[in-house]
């Protein structure tokens, strides 16, 4: 199984990460895990636990809710983060008009910036988009030459269908086993086979049976057997198909 997005460095995993970390090392189903930054101090957090811990690796960036607080020269910082090893993205980034944390003339700034170097840079991009679809994809269609994936897509099949034939990869993750998620649910099952991926978004979203608790990758299971009943497919199909889109868009060996 292959995390696309997950947060090991937030502070619900303070009193036991090591502990759980190792457990996830140990556990001969789990391929590789992304960890998505919301900000410098998590973009280095994160750069330094892929640095020790072989499965995982960094995306670096200003998520959306921080972009206020971004700070002069962030973009300096994230391009000599980037050389790090094991940074294999920019994110997570873009847009969020639910909460409304950063106001939505910066957010749209601090976007656009991240995705001016990850084009520089040629690295994709992870994307957040609450309540933003039209800005986000006005935003990436702006630079054709980006790839990257929209994590824990919440859009309409019209909108997925604009970003799937623009190449761009659709994240699913705990929300899919949730009976009142009529959309994502539907849209999850007209995404190509090349296209899918999955995540925990850890240590938020855990998928029914345990919602409500805290999330690790290891739960990716309950996410794959959804996927699977719903685009009728079996569970090692689902496995093998993310677990290549993810190595092919990250650039994993
Ligand atoms: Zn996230």
């Amino acid at each position: 199984m292959f995390d696309s997005h997950a947060h090991y460095d937030d502070e619900r995993f303070d009193e036991d990460r090591e502990g759980l970390l190792d457990a996830i090392d140990a556990d001969d189903s789990m391929t590789g895990i992304i960890n998505a930054s919301v900000d410098i101090t998590s973009s280095e957090k994160l750069i330094a636990l892929a640095a020790l811990r072989k499965k995982h690796y960094a995306a670096v960036g200003i998520h959306p809710h921080e972009a206020e607080h971004a700070g002069s020269g962030y973009i300096e910082k994230l391009r000599e983060f980037a050389s790090a090893e094991k940074v294999v993205a920019i994110g997570e980034i873009g847009l969020d008009y639910h909460y409304d944390f950063s106001p939505r003339d910066i957010q749209r700034g601090v976007f656009e910036e991240q995705l001016i170097l990850a084009k520089e840079l040629s690295l994709p991009v992870i994307i957040h988009d609450r309540e933003a679809h039209q800005d986000c994809i006005e935003a990436v269609l702006r630079y054709p030459e980006l790839k990257g994936v929209f994590h824990s897509f919440s859009g309409s099949a019209e909108t997925a269908n604009i970003l799937l034939k623009r190449g761009w990869y659709l994240s699913f993750n705990g929300i899919i086993t949730f009976k009142n998620a009529a959309k994502p649910r539907s849209v999850a099952q007209i995404v190509p086979d090349d296209r899918l991926l999955i995540e925990t978004d850890c240590p938020y979203l855990s998928p029914v049976p345990l919602r409500g608790r805290r999330n690790d990758s290891r739960n990716l299971r309950y996410i794959e057997a959804e996927l699977a009943n719903l685009r009728g497919q079996t569970i090692e199909h689902i496995e093998k198909i993310t677990t290549e889109n993810a190595k092919r868009l990250f650039g994993i060996k």
